[in-house]
């Protein structure tokens, strides 16, 4: 059987997640019959655009696999849906999920009546999962694809471990790691239900366990505490990415220029976004300017308070930008091309660990809640496979936090890249082109253009992990298999405002609930 997966319609939203995700992807037309080992599994974004529900009943009924939003599987599969709010998702570790994982979303939908599957606020089941013939099919709640393009921002509180105030920050409203991960459990559900292991692309070069890049904004910070925190980096070898604000630090911008093993990034002139272009791009031009006079010549960009809009986004572009971060556009989840004004941007997404030392100082958290903040921020990246990044202000200061931090990432051996180096090795994993087929507990993978730092990812029936570099042929069982062991749930973090009780009920019954297991 292929491991790949059909589409009948690309849209922007399953482009951005299958890529992510990293699973081949095809367009399937059902004009013709469409055999079951043909794709692995297939995905119906839209089914009024699609041309004959008799060839997808069929690959169904043969055993195929199905993907599908519940105003779709209303028509294609007769289901009655009913139309709920569903403004967070609490999935449980269970048979599909292999973690716990919530999902902010803000948004009404339909959802299939006979939902047995992740819960909204209200408790009421939301994924559908259906036997048909000798297939499956997933029914999500419609929509939950698109919210994946939403814009809007909201101000959440995330949970903290080390106990007092919540930190609070201004963020992307919908969860879009979260939205990531509920489609990589179900697909892989969805694999597993055909008796074939999920197999994607790995997030990190070289089969590393995860990767650490520290971001710093220097945002009104002086020479002093400038070159101290740069002497932090030095003695531990973290190869920073320093987004510069040039208005009030133009006098000394060579302090950045001389540094050595350092990302220089451009932050900002004004600290401020606008909402029209002009103003924008006057603002953004005169800083770049300041850096170009000193020659520095910067690829990666993060803006003012995160903030992100479509206005900025095409001045990004223009700019030639490779890379930018705004954490009001989307956090804790893995890079990806912003689809806005009809087309995909050329300039990476590379989301970030929202909260700063700043938040965490006006929750009034002490210098050792701030440690532990961080330390299960980690804890939590390497249980959901999420990049490890981080960011600070040198006006901040607080290095003894941030020489626990560094430390941490040595005891766990999780190399340091800057942000641009992940953003580079990201945009070579995004153009691998490959083809896997699993036949006799071998999986064998047609690849165009391989590289050698990318490597793959088998999740087994059983739940087992294992990362492997890409070779022709590859046995199954002869993959250093390991347990997931997840611990933390993915985006337990994340609440909107009010809302916090919420929150610690439900963190008492995860707790009860693993108590109990
Ligand atoms: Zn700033």
């Amino acid at each position: 059987m292929r491991l790949i997966v059909g589409i009948t319609e690309k849209t922007p939203g399953w482009e951005i997640v299958l890529e992510q995700i990293g699973v081949p992807c095809q367009h399937v037309s059902s004009d013709k019959s469409i055999p079951e080992d043909e794709f692995v599994v297939l995905i119906i974004p839209d089914l009024e655009r699609t041309q004959n529900i008799k060839h997808i009943l069929e690959y169904l009924n043969d055993g195929g696999s199905i993907l599908i939003e519940a105003d779709a599987a209303k028509r294609l599969l007769s289901q009655k849906v009913r139309r709920i709010y569903l403004k967070t998702l609490y999935a449980e570790e269970g048979p599909i999920f292999s973690q716990s994982i919530d999902c902010d979303l803000f948004n009404w939908a339909q959802v299939a009546q006979t939902a047995s599957h992740c819960k909204n606020q209200n408790g009421k089941n939301v994924i559908g999962i259906l036997s048909y013939g000798k297939g499956n099919a997933v029914i999500l709640p419609s929509g939950l694809i698109a919210s994946l393009l939403s814009t809007d921002d909201k101000q959440k509180f995330f949970y903290s471990e080390s106990g007092g105030r919540l930190p609070s920050e201004k963020v992307s409203k919908v969860s879009k790691g979260s939205i990531r991960h509920i489609i990589q459990n179900v697909l892989a559900h969805l694999y597993h239900c055909r008796g074939v292991p999920f197999v994607h692309l790995w997030h990190f070069p070289n089969g590393a366990k995860n990767v650490f890049s520290f971001r710093v904004d220097t945002d009104f910070g002086t020479q002093q505490e400038v070159g101290e925190l740069y002497s932090l980096c030095q003695k531990n070898r973290i190869p920073a990415t320093w987004f510069v604000e040039t208005r009030t630090q133009a006098k000394w911008i060579r302090l950045f220029r001389d540094m050595k093993n350092q990302e220089i990034g451009y932050h900002c002139y004004r600290h401020r976004i606008f909402p029209d272009d002009r103003k924008n791009r006057e603002n953004i031009i005169q800083g770049l300017n300041i850096l170009r006079s000193e020659g520095i010549y910067p690829k990666g960009y993060a803006a003012p308070y995160g903030e992100w809009n479509s206005s900025l986004g095409k001045i990004l572009q223009e700019q030639q930008f490779e890379y930018s971060s705004e954490f009001e556009l989307d956090y804790d989840d893995l890079p990806f091309y912003p689809y806005f004004n009809n087309s995909f941007s050329t300039v990476l997404q590379v989301p970030i660990h929202p909260v700063s030392i700043g938040n965490l100082r006006r929750a009034r958290q002490t210098k050792e809640q701030y440690i532990l903040y961080y330390k299960s921020v980690i804890r939590e990246k390497l249980d959901s496979d999420n990049p490890i990044l981080i960011y600070h202000h040198p006006g901040h200061q607080n290095l003894d936090v941030f020489q626990e931090i560094f430390r941490e990432i040595q005891m766990q051996k999780i190399p340091s890249m800057s942000m641009g180096e992940y953003s580079t090795w990201w945009k070579r994993r995004s153009r691998i082109d490959w083809t896997p087929a699993f036949y006799n507990n071998k999986l064998v993978c047609d690849i165009q253009n391989q590289d050698e730092s990318v490597y793959l990812r088998a999740i087994s029936p059983k739940k087992k992990s294992a990362v492997f570099p890409f070779k022709k042929v590859i046995e199954i069982d002869k993959l250093a298999w390991k347990d997931q062991n997840r611990s933390s749930p993915v985006r337990l973090a994340h609440i909107s405002k009010w809302d916090s009780w919420r929150l610690w009920v439900y963190r008492m019954e995860n707790i009860y609930g693993k108590l109990k297991s």
